[in-house]
């Protein structure tokens, strides 16, 4: 049995160490010893391994879950709020060394990484505060002795699947919700980025979480959510990735009957209109698109400028991509690291070269990054392609990499029929000076999330979650523990 010991954590860590399963309460290898190699981005090197759970262990983590539930649940809820708590301020304290790994593992500038990690400190006190909250009420009766009461309770054992865009951010919302409600909860975690997503583990483990609440694996994907997610134990299944992926799962939810959060990919429209302080858009935006290399399900990806000011918003996008400090994300100074994944690569190639047969200009960048510095890691330059014609595979499909399309627009119902063309409904922004416009483009996007003038997203106490297909469920605000608790009604006649 390997553990992970507490006190290395306190300090900054510049080794990459193996990562194990998290199985009530004890940090444990699979039950055959198989293994899944990690390869750092900005190399492409291997790393370190991290352990593959096999069926048996999918089991015991079952087991654990539930066991896990029955005591969790009767922990009072401001029992449950110390412990977050304490869990954020670990989180805190250790955001550091954390930040360091994250980094190593998932490509993404220190400074991201860091702010990760802290952010995620910040959803654990939201949500370790909304439990507190997850009132029910009574409801006048109709008859004189009656009352009704409605009952807020944990739904159960949870199982959530989490990407390696943000290693932590993307586990953190589902644990704080989970464990606010009262719920245990199996993660399975990135391969790709595992090593954070365990710390965070640690984190509420030595913050004294009781063993089975929190149980975390890694694996095959598809294996490991085809055993949960019908399984009778787990009541609630919540998963972050793309469409495709996110349809089928749910599926396999509605056939036996899951409550089921999606939060699936985007394509987001940022109209900026000609009335816009056009710079400072220019600049916001590009610092918004090329943020963890353009990984980002809330990126701004389809960029509509209004014709009278295209010209000006394309010099300002592309000084400000071409000012990019690329790197490895671990060295000072850098902007964006590498990629998460050879896949990614080359999937930014396959774009541009196919907005390029359709017509589109390519501004800047285009090209994966080689020599010193880049050689063996899964780096592409800032890129940025015009005058993209609809038909080009970008305008459709969502890009998740460094690569942005921007076309122009002449009138305000034109370019709102291209922000609603396609099935996405994630996020929406738009600039523009004027009151009138912002609200009627506010009100004319068909999408979970708008932001006018600036980027707001993703905090703690505000909504996050999409529409269309992007998915259903909200995993911030008020909405986000909603999705962790069974409302029950009781009528009782005093006797
Ligand atoms: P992918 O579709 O293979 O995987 C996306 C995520 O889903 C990964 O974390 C993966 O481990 C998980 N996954 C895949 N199949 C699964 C299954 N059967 N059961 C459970 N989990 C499963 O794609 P990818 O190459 O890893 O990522 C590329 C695409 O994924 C992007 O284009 C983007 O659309 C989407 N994505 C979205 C987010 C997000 O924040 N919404 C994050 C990462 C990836």
């Amino acid at each position: 049995m390997d553990r992970i010991d507490p006190k290395s954590l306190e300090t900054a860590q510049a080794a990459y160490a193996d990562v194990y399963l998290f199985i009530d309460g004890a940090w444990c290898a699979g039950s055959d010893g198989r293994s899944i190699p990690v390869l750092n981005p900005a190399t492409g090197a291997p790393m370190a391994k991290v352990a593959r759970a096999e069926i048996a262990d999918l089991d015991r983590a079952l087991a654990a879950a539930d066991k896990g539930f029955r005591q969790w649940r009767k922990v009072a809820a401001f029992d449950r709020y110390k412990i977050m708590r304490k869990a954020a301020e670990l989180l805190r304290a250790r955001a550091e060394g954390i930040a360091r790994l994250m980094s190593m593992e998932n490509g993404k500038p220190l400074a991201d990484a860091r702010m990760e990690t802290l952010a995620a400190a910040d959803l654990i006190d939201w949500f370790a505060e909304e439990g507190r909250r997850a009132y029910g009420r009574i409801v006048p009766s109709r008859a004189e002795g009656v009352q009704q009461l409605v009952v807020k309770e944990p739904v159960g054992p949870v199982a959530a699947f989490t990407p390696w865009n943000f290693p932590i951010n993307q586990v953190v919302r589902k644990l704080s919700g989970a464990l606010a409600a009262g719920c245990s909860i199996i993660i399975k975690a990135p391969e790709e980025t595992p090593a954070s997503p365990a710390q965070l583990v640690q984190a509420f483990v030595d913050a004294g979480v009781p063993a089975g609440v929190v149980n975390l694996v890694y694996g095959v994907p598809a294996e490991i959510s085809e055993y949960l997610i019908p399984h009778p134990l787990i009541r609630k299944i919540t998963f972050t990735g793309s469409t495709p992926v996110g349809k089928h799962l749910a599926a396999l939810a509605g056939l036996h009957m899951k409550r089921v959060t999606m939060e699936l990919g985007g394509h987001a429209p940022a109209i900026v209109f000609e009335d816009a302080d056009v710079e400072r858009a220019a600049k916001l935006l590009a610092g918004a698109k090329f943020r963890n290399a353009g990984q980002v399900c809330v990126s701004p990806t389809r960029l509509l400028v209004q014709e009278s000011v295209y010209e000006r918003f394309v010099a300002g996008f592309v000084a400000a991509a071409r000012a990019i400090k690329v790197g490895h994300g671990v060295d000072a100074g850098v902007q964006m690291g590498p990629l998460a994944n050879a896949r990614r690569v080359i999937a930014m190639e396959a774009f541009v070269a196919d907005a390029l047969e359709h017509g589109a200009k390519l501004a800047t960048g285009g090209r994966r990054l080689t020599g010193p510095g880049y050689d063996g890691g899964f780096f592409f330059e800032p890129t940025v392609l015009t005058d993209v014609p609809l038909s080009a595979r970008i305008m459709n499909e969502e890009p998740f990499g460094p690569v942005a399309p921007v076309i122009p627009f002449k009138d305000f119902d034109g370019v709102v029929a291209e922000a609603n063309r396609l099935p996405w409904g994630l996020a929406a922004y738009a600039y523009t000076s004027s009151l009138k416009t912002a609200s009627a483009v506010g009100a004319a996007f068909e999408s979970g999330m708008v932001s006018i003038n600036h980027h707001g997203l993703a905090l703690p106490e505000i909504p996050f979650g999409g529409i269309k297909d992007s998915g259903y469920g909200s995993e911030g605000g008020s909405e986000a523990i909603e999705a962790y608790l069974n409302t029950k009604m009781i009528t009782q006649l005093g006797l």
